[in-house]
């Protein structure tokens, strides 16, 4: 637990189900009040366990629900609106929402690297800025966290539109934490590799594909939404106040080159 992180105030975009959602739990279980966002309505009732489960009967509401595409304009300044009016002011924001799909790149659809870039990419941008105008306007210190993905450094075949967007919110990333340090304004990226989330829930479920995911991870598990959120808590805490523009992955290992493992190459 951080004790500093007790009555701030985060927005954590994708937060009805996966890591979004395991972020915001953590969060409110560390005090905080939470803009939880979500897609679109089919999402609202995986959020709305966040909101029964902390907004308590007689004390001051920690969940609000907000509805937005992170893709679009218009999404993070209703986010930030959110937080304002509901709790008084914005301490961290968390671009987590994110989308995947497999293509061969020679038969890869326009559509789908386009919305790819718009939700992973594009998102992030939209979200980071209107947290950036914030803290500036505010003239205060302020924290932003992306969810990147070890896919920011290791290529993905079939997931080159998926590859390209995390590798640019690495980018994107370190540049805004170099342009906004000198503020007190930190900005990092969490690097996941696999974790059980409904993102690989199908992949998962089959024995074979699963086991061969492990095979891939030195620590030979997949990761856990905890896991993560752990790192989310951490990374917007002042327990980690001289750490901007580094992505930390959690990622038991993956990123380590594992076919290496034993001295081969
Ligand atoms: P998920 O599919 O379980 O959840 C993604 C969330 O994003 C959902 O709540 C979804 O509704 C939301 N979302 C999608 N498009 C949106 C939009 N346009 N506007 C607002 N919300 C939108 O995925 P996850 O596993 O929880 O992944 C979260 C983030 O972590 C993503 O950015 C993903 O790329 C990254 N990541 C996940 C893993 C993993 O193994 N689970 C690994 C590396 C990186």
């Amino acid at each position: 637990m951080y004790s500093d992180l007790n009555g701030k105030t985060a927005v954590v975009t994708g937060a009805s189900v996966g890591l979004g959602h395991g972020i915001a739990r953590r969060f409110l279980q560390e005090g905080m009040n939470v803009v939880v966002n979500y897609h679109s309505d089919e999402h609202r009732s995986e959020a709305q366990k966040l909101a029964d489960e902390f907004n308590r009967d007689g004390e001051p509401e920690r969940v609000v629900l907000v509805q937005a595409d992170v893709a679009r304009e218009e999404g993070a300044p209703k986010l930030l609106s959110a937080a304002l009016e509901q709790f008084g002011g914005l301490d961290v924001w968390v671009n987590n929402a994110g989308i995947e799909s497999r293509h061969p790149t020679h038969e890869l659809p326009l559509d789908v690297w386009e919305k790819t870039l718009a939700v992973n990419l594009t998102g992030v941008f939209l979200g980071s800025k209107a947290a950036l105008a914030h803290f500036v306007e505010r003239d205060r210190p302020g924290c932003i966290i992306n969810l990147s993905s070890v896919h920011e450094r290791i290529p993905w075949p079939t997931f080159a539109h998926y590859a390209a967007s995390k590798g640019g919110v690495k980018l994107f990333s370190e540049t805004i934490a170099l342009e906004y340090a000198h503020r007190g304004i930190r900005v990092n990226c969490i690097a996941p590799g696999a974790i059980e989330t409904p993102i690989n829930a199908e992949k998962f479920a089959d024995p074979d594909a699963r086991a061969q995911t492990e095979r891939m991870i030195p620590l030979g598990r997949i990761g856990t939404v905890e896991q993560v959120a752990a790192a989310a808590a951490w990374l917007a805490s002042e327990e980690s106040s001289y750490v901007t523009g580094t992505s930390l992955f959690v990622d038991g290992g993956m990123a380590l080159y594992p076919s290496f493992e034993r001295g081969d190459g």
